[in-house]
């Protein structure tokens, strides 16, 4: 079981995310008259500017990155759960009766 996205109720694996990359370097004329850029390389992404969005309706879900991750997480949690629930059914099945 996967969780399910709580606006269009579709199930979903993973959320899509989004967020504002901050870039920056310098750019200059080389002697040719090119243009020469030169990045400094991606910034840290920004975390409070990321969205998560369900891959199926695209609805924004989250913004903050731990509630997204508990989200995905909290089914896995309960899905053990059950799991666990349903081996201890298993093994008393399996006892042999007295
Ligand atoms: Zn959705």
């Amino acid at each position: 079981m996967c969780p399910i996205c709580p606006k269009c109720k579709e199930i979903i694996e993973y959320l899509s995310y989004s967020s504002c990359n901050y870039r920056g370097g310098t750019i200059s004329i080389d002697e040719k008259g090119f243009e020469e850029y030169e990045e400094d390389g991606n910034l840290d992404l920004i975390n409070q500017d990321i969205t998560f969005n369900c891959p199926e309706c695209n609805e924004e879900l989250f913004t903050d990155d731990d509630e997204a991750i508990s989200f995905l997480k909290e089914v896995d949690e309960l899905q053990e759960v059950v799991v666990e629930k349903l081996n201890k059914i298993k093994e008393k099945n399996d006892m042999p009766k007295m």
